[in-house]
């Protein structure tokens, strides 16, 4: 799944100018079984500092690698992620996409937050993004999300959080299968 997830998110990127800024490779997917919104992006850099350490110095953020790869955004998804149409999951994927700073920095966007858009204006950027994917042969992105019957997800040995200042990589990963048949709808 993140293989799947990070492909469909380059595919969104290679097509979309308003998500060009986005390296799939610096994106961490990773599935919250006990999560209720279908997902959630998690800048691992402080707005003040765009490091991840915050400006006083106390706190810091957790430093995410995969496979020696720095990651930037760690984005959880949980089971109604995996419940929704490939449709739905695309918009979600882009939703949370456009959270992502433009710098691509760590941080998220200071224009995309929900108290700056409206509820509406949001559904109307995600929606542009997605018919403009498709009109650009985006198609590949859809397919990507089409998971059939099976597939394998990571999830978290210990609960993810931004305050946890360690250091995480694919060791504190498992690798999970999981059927349609076994999310709740
Ligand atoms: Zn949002």
């Amino acid at each position: 799944m993140n293989r799947a997830l990070r492909a469909a998110s380059g595919a969104l990127a290679a097509s979309v100018p308003a998500l060009s800024h986005i390296d799939p490779a610096r994106i961490l997917f990773v599935f919250n079984p006990h999560m209720a919104s279908r997902a959630r992006v998690f800048p691992l850099a402080f707005d003040a500092t765009g490091t991840r350490v915050s400006r006083d110095g106390r706190r810091r953020r957790p430093l995410v690698r995969f496979r020696g790869c720095r990651v930037r955004y760690v984005i959880e998804y949980g089971p109604s992620f995996l419940a929704a149409s490939p449709g739905r999951r695309l918009r979600t994927l882009v939703h949370e996409m456009l959270h992502i700073s433009p710098f691509f920095n760590g941080t998220l966007s200071r224009s995309m937050r929900h108290a700056v858009r409206g509820r509406g204006q949001f559904e109307m950027l995600v929606r542009a993004a997605v018919d403009r994917c498709a009109a650009a042969g985006g198609e590949a992105a859809f397919r990507y999300l089409d998971l059939g019957p099976k597939f394998v997800v990571m999830e978290w040995r210990r609960p993810f959080s931004l305050a946890d200042g360690g250091v995480r990589t694919e060791k504190d990963l498992r690798r999970v299968k999981r059927s349609d048949a076994g999310i709740p709808r």
